[in-house]
């Protein structure tokens, strides 16, 4: 079968190479259309801002477009940043503020207080208005220091539950078997492959 062609929303390197990875082959994804400005991530949840990003994409692209969202729940910050981890430190915020902004909020507080989770939503939006989404998420908690030179945004902080005790950013492809992005792309794929044979099987012969 022919891959599955999505317009990728996100213009984010990291992003991009975490998703085609996890995609695999039976999908080809178009690189962001250079004429999408900046979306307003102003949705109340992951996937309000999932849906603005990928009906974007896809009205600029002409094609089926693929985007997530992605927040950082923290328990002890009542589930902050959420859905402003982008601009937990501020509007221009750059990755290390974030991370400094986490670890200034969370000084004192015991590591068995330091739980936390990442939540993913993908969602591909089709030029007919239908659209597909899958949610994932991984459990962790937050380390006291920063370590490690992988990965991006909080990952250096990020020290998942089934993992050996390394942050994310001391992993390298481990993190796409245990990531919220890797669970909700996998899932993805599965819906879409689905959708897909379905559309090309033979139908039924009534008697
Ligand atoms: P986005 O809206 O999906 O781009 O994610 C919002 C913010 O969450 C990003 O700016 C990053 O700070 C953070 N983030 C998203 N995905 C990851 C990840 O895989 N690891 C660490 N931080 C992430």
């Amino acid at each position: 079968m022919a891959p599955i062609r999505l317009v990728a929303a996100t213009a984010n390197p990291h992003k991009l190479e975490e998703i085609a990875r996890v995609l695999g082959d039976s999908f080809e994804l178009l690189p962001r259309p250079a004429d999408l400005g900046d979306v307003v991530e102003d949705g109340e949840t992951l996937l309000d801002n999932a849906r603005l990003k990928a009906v974007a994409a896809c009205t600029t692209g002409g094609a089926a477009a693929v985007a997530d969202d992605t927040g950082l729940e923290v328990d002890a910050l009542g589930g902050a940043p959420g859905v402003h981890s982008a601009r937990f430190a501020g509007v221009n915020a750059t990755y290390a503020d974030n991370v400094d902004r986490l670890l200034t909020a969370l000084v004192g507080i015991d590591p068995g207080r330091r739980t936390a989770r990442f939540r993913t939503v993908a969602l591909v939006h089709h030029p007919d208005g239908s659209e597909v989404y899958a949610t994932g998420t991984v459990e962790g908690r937050i380390a006291e220091h920063a370590r490690g030179g992988g990965g991006f945004g909080y990952d250096p902080v990020f020290i998942p539950i089934e993992g050996d005790g390394r942050t994310f950013a001391e992993m390298d492809d481990e993190k796409h078997a245990l990531s919220h992005r890797g669970r909700a792309f996998r899932s993805l794929a599965r819906k879409l492959a689905g959708q897909q044979q379905r559309r090309h099987q033979p139908q039924g012969i009534e008697t």
